[in-house]
């Protein structure tokens, strides 16, 4: 397989653009070689500059869901973008992605729309601290809500890859009250409330941990955090970013039947524009400007087109198949990959809930930042490799998700399977 315009492309990137990328993780440090620059995606199917074609497992890093370019999506931003692209006024587009956002997600009765997933939490956040009058956050290591300053020490995704365990230019006073603990263990949290319970603002949380490879909650751990935050008088913010509309239509909240106070939304609410949400109880998000005085606000947010693109893929996400077909497409993936690694004797590891899962190039268990980081991330690279040179197309992290979207078909899901058989025999 030819790379060479994509290497060529890399090589320009890195002239202009700071690192050739917009995004960390994009730069493929992680796993070796040259990213791949793509330019064209439909359904499952994704196309590089050298007119290579791969089955996509990244999906945009979540909000694909539906699948790249899917007709509804496509004939929904036709009809918006000839109208004008951001009036910076309010839209009845908003009011009609916030009915379905509220309609579907538990714990949300009024919802703010803001341009990435980092803003909603850095909002929820702020919202929660001014509301409890209390300072402190409890996060969990190897969860990651975004980059804005306080919620990058300890984080997962691109921090993780890349090994910085929190970010240079985050000063100390900054992450003074945000306290990380270990994932998946109430009594580290219990620990916590027991010394400075009253002045814990929040508990904020992936309920199914995407960012460090996916880790799903221990059985007991999200509804232990939900009576440990009321007890203390916290908040309890799920970050939903990924898990929401894609585990169940409410989310990791619906699966799992415990409802946060406050909900960040992003990725597949936005249908593949950049969207972010947030939300939850109407006395919560009446302390929110114009409302209340907590300042928020955003020149784009709530742009017609971001909405268009979330409404329609929303829209088909309803097919009330839509979920089972997820699940169904996630543990086919699951039981190929399975079985190549037990065929090859690799040690893979797989955590899965419905569509997104990770194999970890280890014995497992996965539970926390400390079990996944002891993956292999050396075969992990030498089996992406291989992968993008059969056709299918990975995170470039050990430490990311797998998706699958409703655009995959078996045949797919077989294929990349065969792939994994003959890419971990080489590795043996
Ligand atoms: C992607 C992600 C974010 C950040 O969203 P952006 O749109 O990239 O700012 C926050 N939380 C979780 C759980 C995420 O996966």
């Amino acid at each position: 397989m030819n790379h060479s315009r994509s290497e060529a492309a890399f090589a320009a990137a890195g002239e202009i653009l700071s690192g050739g990328v917009n995004s960390p993780v994009r730069a493929f440090k992680a796993v070796g070689g040259s990213p791949v620059f793509m330019n064209e995606a439909s359904g499952a199917r994704i196309k590089d500059i050298d007119g290579n074609e791969y089955i996509d497992f990244v999906g945009s890093w979540g909000p694909m869901v539906v699948g790249h370019a899917h007709p509804e999506v496509v004939s929904m931003l036709q009809t918006l973008v000839a109208r004008g692209t951001s009036f910076g006024t309010p839209t009845e587009l908003e009011t009609e992605l916030g009915r379905r956002v509220v309609s579907m997600v538990p714990s949300i009765e009024r919802v703010r729309f803001v341009n990435s997933g980092t803003e909603a939490t850095m909002t929820a956040i702020r919202l929660a601290r001014a509301v409890t009058e209390r300072p402190k956050i409890i996060k969990f290591t190897g969860c990651y809500h975004g980059h804005s300053d306080s919620l990058l020490a300890n984080a997962g995704s691109g921090v993780m890859t890349l090994g910085i365990p929190s970010s240079p230019g985050v000063t100390e006073g900054t992450v003074a009250d945000t306290i990380t603990v270990p994932y998946n263990s109430l009594p580290a949290v219990r620990d916590i409330f027991t010394q400075i319970g009253d002045q814990v603002a929040a508990v904020i949380l992936e309920p199914i941990a995407g960012n460090m490879g996916v880790i799903p909650p221990a059985i007991g751990f999200l509804q232990g955090l939900r009576d440990m935050t009321r007890e203390h008088g916290a908040l309890l913010i799920f970050d939903e970013v990924i898990s929401g509309f894609r585990v169940a239509p409410g989310g990791a909240q619906e699966f799992y039947g415990v409802t946060p106070d406050l909900t960040c939304l992003g990725k597949i609410v936005g249908g593949g524009l950049p969207v972010g949400a947030f939300g939850g109880r109407k006395d919560l998000m009446d302390h929110l400007a114009p409302n209340g005085p907590v300042y928020q606000a955003g020149t784009l947010s709530g742009n017609p087109l971001a909405m268009g693109a979330g409404i329609a893929t929303l829209e088909v996400l309803s097919n009330p198949d839509s979920y089972q077909k997820l699940d169904h497409l996630g543990s086919q993936l699951e039981n190929g990959l399975r079985s190549a690694a037990e065929s090859a004797g690799v040690p893979v590891h797989i955590n899965r809930v419905g569509s997104m899962m990770t194999g970890f190039f280890q014995d497992g268990p996965v539970t926390n930042f400390e079990t996944a980081a002891a993956s292999n991330t050396d075969r992990y690279g030498v089996y992406h490799q291989k992968m993008l040179a059969s056709g299918v197309y990975l995170a470039p992290s050990q430490f990311e998700a797998t998706f699958v979207s409703l655009a995959h078909t078996e045949a797919d899901i077989a294929t990349a399977g065969d792939a994994a058989a003959a890419a971990l025999k080489a590795i043996a």
